[in-house]
């Protein structure tokens, strides 16, 4: 990857600011002193091109659960487990800071241990009242970000490297959709123009914390699980910043899951659209709505792995590239219910999907897949938490079955629609696999279907034997495989 074409890619956005990068790191790459330390020197190499980072930065690894745990126990009437569970985290912090900023821990050590007390006040607090409120929810969970970004600025400075911590509350206005908020671009941008914008124009380099937002009454807020992606694509959206790299502990977008299949390939170039939906539909590499701000002004994203740098990841751009390949890649998504809505009242009746999805949007919950016949409509939802109030509401006028564990597999390619054999070749490879609902053709790039979770991996093997045998170089990283091989 030249730096010459990652500036003239952004000098095609109009008002664009070119050698601005938002650069963000997940979890895995600021889970201790030697991955911050990895982190910097990768910022730093950016900076030393004449290029102007700016730092999103995610939790420490698997600290944003704990917290989540914490406020749980909490309310849980466990106060002593909700106290050590912070204690813990107050110990990994600091220990990663000493190691991080050596003689000048006093002062870092300060800042953590204030944040440290205030966190367990609101915990006590929890188990006073014996409620979570998801507003309270988002405020615990808000110390993950807030804290790991502290300590990586602590960190930058120690390296000599000008920077300057920005409280991402300040820049990112959200709505009061407590758990998974709407940002508010105009908002943030205008935010961001205001307190970043001078940071970097004065050659500091701002660092701040993902999925945290606040509403524009200053309450704090969440984005959503693997938020710090949407964190990033914000402000660069916002910047009109030249590239935003997502850089994490896997070399790009790749085939499948490499945890399920160890031999996926990397992805090299894939469109908007296609990570667009393979984030929707599981791929845990991109937080879902990452793409968006990035699209709407035409700013290249690449995923990176910190942990192999010299990688030249996945470039994410408007068009995909030309491929023999029908698919760049799989996806699956778990832990979904199909509700199965039969209403014989309704037999020829107009209005029925109506009715039925009027209920689903009245309790915000998202349907993710839908499969209809003349009485029956069955929709695939995520979240279970108000299924009993849409399930008591459809039954005034239809029967309601569900059937939970049950999981979407996503296939993902240029055309699928267009290209004849596709469904013969999956629906062979899967055949020992019981398929409950099928999708295709709402767009020319998507085909799923569903299945129950325990077979999940299994399928994606199959599905990633059948089309990854002969991979098209020009599109994946096949060198790779021969490594590997
Ligand atoms: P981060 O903490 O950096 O945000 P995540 O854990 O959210 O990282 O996302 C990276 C993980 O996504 C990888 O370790 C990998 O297991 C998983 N993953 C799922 N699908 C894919 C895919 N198609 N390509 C790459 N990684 C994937
Ligand atoms: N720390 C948050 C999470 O674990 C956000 C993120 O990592 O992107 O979901
Ligand atoms: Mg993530």
């Amino acid at each position: 990857m030249s730096e010459g074409s990652r500036i003239g890619d952004a000098s095609q956005n109009s008002g664009a600011r070119p050698s601005i990068v938002v650069m963000k790191f997940g979890g895995t790459s600021v889970q201790d002193a030697a991955a911050i330390n990895r982190t910097i020197s990768i910022v730093k190499g950016r900076r030393d091109r004449g290029l102007r980072p700016v730092v999103v930065v995610s939790a420490m690894a698997k600290v944003t659960d704990q917290l989540l745990a914490a406020a749980a126990a909490a309310a849980a009437n466990d106060c002593a487990g909700a106290m050590a569970i912070s204690q813990q985290l107050r110990e990994r912090h600091l220990e990663t800071a000493a190691q991080l900023v050596g003689r000048n821990i006093a002062s870092v050590a300060k800042v953590l241990h204030e944040k440290f007390d205030k966190l367990d006040d609101i915990l006590r607090g929890i188990h006073a009242v014996g409620e979570l409120t998801p507003r309270t929810n988002d405020l615990v969970v808000s110390y993950g970000e807030r804290l790991s970004s502290r300590i990586v600025a602590h960190a930058f400075e120690y390296r000599g490297l000008s920077c300057a911590h920005v409280d991402a509350r300040s820049c990112i206005v959200t709505d009061n959709h407590y758990g998974k908020a709407a940002p508010q671009p105009e908002a943030i941008e205008a935010r961001l123009l205001e307190h970043v914008l001078p940071l970097v124009e004065a050659r500091a380099i701002p660092i701040m914390g993902g999925f945290i937002g606040s509403t524009a009454e200053g309450i704090t807020t969440t984005l959503g699980r693997g938020g710090s992606d949407y964190t990033a694509a914000l402000v660069g959206g916002g910047l009109h910043a030249g590239a935003i790299e997502i850089w994490t502990d896997v070399d790009g977008i790749m085939t499948t899951d490499p945890r399920i299949c160890p031999d996926a390939l990397r992805v090299k170039t894939i469109s908007f659209a296609e990570a667009a939906e393979l984030a929707y539909f599981g791929a845990k590499v991109l937080h879902p709505a990452t793409i968006l701000p990035a699209v709407q002004k035409d700013i290249p994203v690449w995923v990176l792995n910190s942990h192999n740098p010299g990688n030249e990841g996945t470039k994410i751009t408007a068009l995909a590239p030309m491929s023999t390949s029908p698919l760049k890649s799989i996806a699956a998504k778990k832990k979904l219910t199909i509700v199965y809505v039969v209403s014989c009242s309704m037999l020829m009746s107009h209005g029925y999907l109506k009715a039925v999805f009027e209920v689903f949007d009245k309790y915000h919950c998202p349907i993710d897949m839908v499969s209809t016949s003349e009485v029956t409509v069955s929709v695939t939802v995520e979240s279970t938490e108000k299924l009993p109030e849409i399930c008591a509401e459809l039954s005034a006028f239809a029967e309601v079955t569900m059937e939970g564990h049950m999981a979407l597999v996503c296939l993902v390619g240029d055309d699928i629609r267009g290209r004849k054999g596709i469904a013969a070749r999956v629906f062979a490879a899967v055949r020992d696999i019981n398929v409950r609902m099928i999708s295709q053709g709402a767009n020319g790039i998507n085909l799923s279907f569903m299945i129950e979770e325990a077979d999940v991996d299994e399928a994606i093997r199959l599905l990633h034997a059948e089309f990854f045998a002969e991979p098209d170089a020009a599109v994946f990283d096949v060198e790779a495989r021969a490594v590997l091989a």
